[in-house]
């Protein structure tokens, strides 16, 4: 098995787990951003979130949901920036899924998600936004949109 969050999973490398359920392990990252800078992955190797079948999007995302407070508390944070690299051009480096959970304070020094990017834009909303609709298809009609 040459993925280390499946060996990590199948507790074959050592990590500091902090939660695990049937589908989901959660651990610290080893080279943290900030104190408490945990990783949230899916027990099954998926390694993009496209590819996550909507039970193992559910788990993964209520333990997410479940860990963000008690993450806050132990680090008296202030608030915690959640992110997902998604594809190795986002700077996905390992690529099975995972939910970064970062504690932040104000005056930290770390800029919001907005600061990775610099805004460049060439096409106008709602040209994206029918090219969206179109690629999503089926859920058009659940929207109400044509
Ligand atoms: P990403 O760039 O989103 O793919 O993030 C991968 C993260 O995994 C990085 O923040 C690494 O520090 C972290 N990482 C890599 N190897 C391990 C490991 N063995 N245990 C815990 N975290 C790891
Ligand atoms: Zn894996």
């Amino acid at each position: 098995m040459a993925c280390i969050f499946c060996r990590i999973v199948a507790g074959e490398i050592p990590a500091e787990v902090v939660a695990r359920t049937p589908e989901v392990v959660a651990f610290l990252d080893v080279q943290p951003l900030a104190d408490g800078h945990v990783l949230v992955v899916p027990r099954a190797h998926v390694p993009a979130v496209e590819d996550l079948e909507p039970d193992a999007a559910d788990e993964l995302f209520r333990e997410v949901v479940r860990l963000a407070r008690p993450v806050r508390d132990a680090l008296a944070a202030e608030g915690t920036t959640i992110g997902v690299n998604n594809g190795e051009a986002t700077g996905q480096t390992i690529p099975h899924v995972h939910v970064h959970i970062v504690p932040r304070w104000s005056g930290d020094g770390a800029g919001s998600v907005h600061s990775i990017f610099p805004r460049k834009t060439s096409r106008p909303l709602d040209e994206v936004g029918a090219a969206i609709r179109r690629a999503a298809g089926d859920r058009q009609g659940d929207l109400g949109l044509t």
